[in-house]
């Protein structure tokens, strides 16, 4: 063979090698998963999906790598500007991410690269506080010497905290002191009593509530009942309860009435079609074994899992629902 025939192909070879073939199996298997605090329910909820994947790997194969996080705010950043694949997020977020509504971190920039995957389950929005001072009501907040933690910059319940105490006229800046840390820092800063409440929105039952109720400060939940018309302004609150079986040391005899949203999973546009595809095919396929691994799966049925998804759903997660006659 010549020399230059050889060069060429070299050249040709090495071009096939850098390109290769375009099918979806060559596609990097790695998928991250933005989850939440150790404490939460989103981090067991990556957890519970990463084994079902390992359990039953399909072809190509995902290997899910979950992630500790502050929670919504920090998954949607990091899902929209390609940081991670995946993201779990509270259902209020997803809507004020895609509508850049006015008052949040995308006032006048909503994050058209946003795609809905599935929904999960309620979650409630919950406020801890101490009953020594006894802070049984919102307005008990409203008083200078209460510190408060509303949660990290990153989480979906400082968004859901700000928006609870502006709505029911507390000044943030006058009426209360405001922490912002992480669940985990708030349970020993509540036992400590450098702090008397805090909001964490999260399902239940989650550990972030046993370890309070547990702890050697007596805590409540603090009921959250706005009215009909409050409620009216902000669409993407629903009523909702906390079931206070999983808590008896908390001292309630019913549960307590407050709002909620839902947990959801959201990706990009660019997160991979057949990856998206692949994530919600094997976890509908295993349905039984994912919903053993955590109680709050519980109520996950056919029509709950396109509750409540305010961004355009993901193409991957729609050829399945399409297959399975739960979308048009
Ligand atoms: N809803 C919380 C958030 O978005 C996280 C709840 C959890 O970890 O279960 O930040």
């Amino acid at each position: 063979m010549r020399r230059s025939t050889i060069t060429l192909l070299l050249a040709l070879f090495i071009v096939i090698l850098a390109v290769g073939p375009s099918n979806a199996a060559t596609e990097r298997p790695w998928a991250t998963i933005g989850t939440g605090s150790l404490t939460g329910v989103y981090y067991n909820v990556g957890q519970a999906m990463k084994k079902t994947l390992d359990r039953f790997p399909d072809d190509p194969e995902i290997i899910l790598s979950v992630e500790e996080t502050q929670g919504s705010i920090e998954n949607l950043e990091a899902v929209t500007s390609g940081r991670f694949y995946f993201g779990i997020i509270q259902s209020d977020v997803q809507y004020k991410a895609w509508h850049g509504t006015n008052g949040t971190p995308w006032a006048g920039r909503p994050q058209k690269n946003l795609r809905a995957v599935l929904s999960l389950y309620t979650e409630a929005v919950n406020l801890v506080a101490s009953r020594q001072p006894n802070v049984q009501n919102l307005m008990d907040l409203d008083n200078r010497r209460r510190r408060v933690n509303l949660g990290e910059l990153g989480s979906g319940h400082y968004i859901n905290a700000t928006e609870i105490l502006t709505a029911a006229g507390i000044d943030l800046r006058q009426g209360l002191a405001e922490v912002q840390v992480s669940p985990v820092r708030a349970l020993t800063l509540f036992e400590r009593r450098d702090i008397d409440a805090f909001f964490f929105t999260a399902g239940h039952p989650a550990a972030q509530f046993h370890e309070v109720a547990g702890g050697r400060r007596m805590a409540q939940f603090v009921p959250l009942n706005p009215t009909d018309d409050a409620l009216a302004r902000y669409p993407y609150y629903r009523r909702t309860t906390i079931p206070i079986k999983h808590y008896p040391g908390m001292g309630h005899d019913q549960d307590v009435a407050t709002i909620g949203v839902k947990a959801t999973v959201v990706a990009s546009e660019q997160t991979p079609d057949w990856m998206v595809y692949g994530l919600v095919s094997t976890i509908a396929e295993n349905i039984d074994f994912f919903k053993t691994q955590l109680l709050i799966f519980e109520n996950i049925n056919r029509d709950s899992v396109l509750e409540a998804l305010e961004a355009p759903i993901h193409p991957g997660a729609l050829k399945f629902y399409r297959e399975k006659g739960l979308a048009p």
